[in-house]
């Protein structure tokens, strides 16, 4: 990388190899190389995971697939982005019985749009299956909701408290489960659904089997398993905190006045195609949303007090790159698989190591290239030391001088 610079200090890009660096964690079960066909699938889902485009199982797909057909109990740990939807969804969609009156799997999300992805995979994996897969979240019309629950689906999705609602008015009924699925535990804990959660298991058959995935596992994962699944096996992929390879990772240091300089800079660089901007609060992400409109930006917002039309709105211009930047709270972002992100920018930093490796995941999907960038205050370097040590991974630093001497060509710094 050349950079044209001309400075005192000058600016010496550290030059950090992005191999990813062994967290210790090793993987619980022998490292699977094995294609769908080995995992002991039907010839109709082979077909259907062939025309999706899925040449071969995820490792998480890989360990946890095989166990789920045979009917264990299942604790499925991997980062975001590695495939956990159809690491249930396929031994799901092999174990529903067609043509049978009753839901016979639910799964249960922590927000919408991730209950709107899932169904969205489903859909995908059971293209050769004549069965109905139906979304309830709050949020959504009932009427429809309702009309859906008349037509028979086999397999629910939905949101917590969308469900219980459903569960009151005797619209949904769990006798039928044969399987109940969590995904994404540790957001819906955080989320407080933990209750929800439970009550709603409760109301499903004692006898049937429990698949749970999340990124992390926290010490509620181990006592809900111990109340409601029987013997489950924990199969996890890699370290909790890892994040994958491709993604290269800067921090820019600036004081807080001038933080919105720095990102402007950023957004101007070419290489910056679409960017996911982080704030710490909703009012951070409304200020810096109508900044950035007021200086001519294309960017749109999404948080938890906006309606849920509006935050639908939001990610589906955004989905379909109708506008290059959305701003976004944690909560809100959680989870979203939306292809093709070039950019995360962290416009404040992230509360913990955790939630970093949860807003850098929404680049570099599915083998994707993707760059991190952090603004961070001095007073915050500590933040970034810790979320090196529990990523193993390094950050190169920068300060808001080297911007502005590359003006114009930032891009070469963050693209
Ligand atoms: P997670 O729930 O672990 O965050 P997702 O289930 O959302 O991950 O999957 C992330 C992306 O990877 C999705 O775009 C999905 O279509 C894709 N994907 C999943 N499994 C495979 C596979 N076996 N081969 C290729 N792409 C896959
Ligand atoms: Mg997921």
């Amino acid at each position: 990388m050349v950079l044209p610079v001309r400075s005192r200090r000058p600016f010496r890009p550290q030059v950090r190899t992005f191999a990813p660096v062994s967290s210790g964690a090793a993987p619980a079960a022998p490292l699977p190389t094995q294609s769908f066909a080995e995992l002991g699938l039907t010839e109709g889902m082979l077909q259907t995971l062939e025309r999706v485009g899925y040449s071969h199982p995820t490792p998480i797909q890989a360990l946890t697939i095989p166990r789920a057909l045979q009917g264990r109990d299942v604790i499925g740990g991997a980062q975001t982005g590695s495939g956990k939807t159809a690491a249930f969804a396929v031994p799901v969609l092999e174990r529903v019985e067609v043509g049978s009156p009753d839901v016979q799997a639910l799964v249960l999300c922590p927000t919408r749009e991730l209950a709107a992805q899932v169904t969205l995979e489903f859909e995908k994996l059971a293209a050769h299956l004549q069965v109905e897969i139906l979304a309830i979240v709050g949020g959504d019309s009932m009427g429809r909701q309702l009309d859906g629950l008349r037509r028979h689906p086999a397999v629910v999705v939905g949101t917590p408290g969308r469900v219980l609602d459903h569960l009151q008015r005797h619209s949904l009924r769990l006798a039928g489960i044969r399987i109940a699925i969590l995904d994404e535990a540790d957001r819906m804990l955080d989320m407080g659904f933990a209750p929800d959660v439970e009550r709603i298991l409760q109301q499903t058959p004692k006898q049937r089997q429990t698949l749970l995935f999340s990124a992390t596992v926290p010490a509620w994962i181990h006592r809900l398993a111990e109340r409601h699944m029987r013997d489950p096996e924990t199969l996890s992929v890699a370290g909790e905190m890892e994040l994958v390879p491709t993604i290269r990772q800067w921090c820019i240091e600036c004081s807080w006045a001038e933080k919105e300089e720095a990102l402007t800079m950023l957004l101007d660089s070419p290489q910056v195609r679409t960017g996911l901007i982080f704030t710490a609060t909703k009012r951070n992400a409304d200020l810096l949303h109508a900044a950035l409109l007021a200086r001519g930006y294309d960017v749109t917002v999404i948080h938890g007090d906006l309606s849920q039309r509006d935050r639908d709105l939001a990610l589906e211009r955004f989905r379909k790159s109708r506008v290059r930047f959305l701003i976004a709270t944690d909560v809100a972002a959680r989870g979203l698989d939306i292809e093709d992100i070039s950019h995360v920018i962290n416009y404040d930093a992230p509360s913990s190591p955790e939630d970093y490796v949860h807003r850098v995941g929404r680049t570099a999907r599915a083998g994707r290239e993707g760059v991190a960038l952090t603004l961070i205050t001095p007073i915050e370097i500590l933040k970034i030391r810790d979320i090196e040590r529990h990523t193993h991974r390094a950050i190169e630093r920068h300060q808001l001088s080297d911007l502005r001497l590359l003006a114009g060509s930032v891009g070469e710094l963050v693209g």
